[in-house]
């Protein structure tokens, strides 16, 4: 018999399955794709390339606990992401920061423009756009204006599916120039890629003689939720971890509660490399949002043989094959989000975790921080 249940095998129901194997307790883990890992799952596609199925996955964190653990069950390579915005014919680097003045504006205006941004904010800052549209400088105005036609709204209207107006005032004025030229997308202390990929970090994770997966396996195939948590028709004694979706679960009993989800466009092409960056984001005119080449990111070396990705985001439909890939975060749905949550504590030994249990977004660095603080006070409470 089990001890514990988990249903998923991403980073959340992994370092769960992981952490209190060790600690002694026998582990079932249900995963309904034919493959563990969760969304960051990698794998070679059929011209030898490894590729991250579900959507480009890039490790960073300044937790350090988190980069240790993880570092138990893989080596890294060291890599700095940096992403490039085409908008229109413009290409700079983004977060927009000085090197972006210079690749957006012409010299002597880029001159101006970045020492008026030092002397009034320092280098090495991220100013919003809502505070340097509060700058008297009419120059600095514009940069401010430029920033946000040619990073901020086209994307985000695509990415979310919104309208200008649908677009939350808050959210625009966060919208940093970073003054630094530094061009990596993320300043962590700790950054890099998985030497052989993800899956492998999955697979010895999960290989213990406490834990027991069982891939394409659906939640509801063995476990149902009456009054108590029934596992093969018996009442389970032990904790469910769940890290699936919480709608799903009761049958979307309030509704189902809305996501973004992505469609991906892999082609293959007969070049060493199809772009100078691992990213680039297309900020203006093109339905997709980003192009990702994975060669960059996972070091791999192939002559004339690379695969690029191209993201198309829309709304997800629930109940089909889409899968949830975003929350979409306002007081609506984190109102109908609570309902569920209510009939989740129904359940006392009923434990929510993940992106998707959870309708939150969370990196990966943060759901490792997570289920390793769930098992603490689990494993000090055994
Ligand atoms: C496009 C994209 C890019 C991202 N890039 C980054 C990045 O660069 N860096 C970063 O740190 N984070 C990134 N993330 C976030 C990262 O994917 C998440 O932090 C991580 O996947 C969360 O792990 P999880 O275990 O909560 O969820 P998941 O990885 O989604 O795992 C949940 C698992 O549960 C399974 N499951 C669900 N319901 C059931 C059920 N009823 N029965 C059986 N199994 C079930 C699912 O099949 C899935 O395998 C990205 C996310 C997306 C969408």
């Amino acid at each position: 018999m089990f001890d514990y249940i988990i249903v998923g095998s991403g980073f959340a129901g992994a370092v769960c399955a992981r952490e209190l194997a060790e600690a002694e307790n026998r582990v079932l883990v249900l995963e309904r794709r034919p493959h563990i890992g969760g969304n960051a799952y990698d794998c070679l596609d059929e011209n030898g390339i490894l590729i991250h199925k579900y959507g480009p996955h890039i490790f960073h964190t300044n937790e350090k606990r988190v980069y240790e653990y993880l570092s138990r069950f893989t080596e890294w390579r060291d890599y700095q992401h940096c992403v490039l915005a085409k908008a229109g014919e413009l290409e700079f680097p983004v977060p927009f920061n000085l090197n972006s003045l210079y690749r957006a504006f012409p010299e002597d205006k880029a001159e101006e423009l970045e020492q008026k941004l030092v002397s009034a904010y320092g280098m090495e800052k991220k100013v919003p756009i809502g505070e340097l549209r509060q700058n008297p400088d009419k120059d600095i105005n514009e940069l401010a204006d430029f920033v946000y036609n040619n990073v901020f709204l086209h994307y985000t209207m695509k990415q979310w599916g919104q309208k200008p107006e649908e677009i939350d005032p808050g959210t625009t004025a966060r919208v940093p120039v970073f003054i630094s030229r530094d061009d990596r997308y993320f300043q962590d202390s700790y950054q890099g890629m998985p030497l052989e990929g993800y899956t492998p970090i999955f697979e010895k994770m999960l290989d213990h003689q406490n834990i027991t997966v069982r891939t394409s396996a659906e939640a509801d195939s063995c476990l149902s939720f009456e009054d108590r948590i029934l596992f093969e028709g018996e009442i389970f004694e032990g904790t469910v971890i769940y890290t699936g979706a919480l709608d799903e679960l009761f049958g979307y009993c309030y509704g189902a509660l809305p996501y973004r989800t992505l469609d991906f466009g892999f082609e293959h092409h007969d070049v060493t490399y199809y772009q100078s960056h691992g990213t680039v984001n297309y900020t203006v005119d093109e339905p997709y949002t980003r192009i990702t080449e994975y060669k960059h990111l996972t070091g791999q070396k192939a002559e004339n043989s690379t695969t690029i990705m191209k993201e198309f985001s829309r709304s997800y439909r629930p109940d089909t094959e889409d899968i949830p890939y975003y929350a979409i975060i306002n007081e609506e749905n984190n109102s109908l989000y609570q309902k569920y949550l209510g009939k989740a504590k129904e359940y006392d030994n009923l434990v929510l975790l993940g992106r998707l249990a959870e309708y939150k977004y969370y990196n990966m660095d943060k759901i490792v921080s997570l289920a390793l603080e769930l098992c603490d006070s689990i494993n000090k409470g055994n």
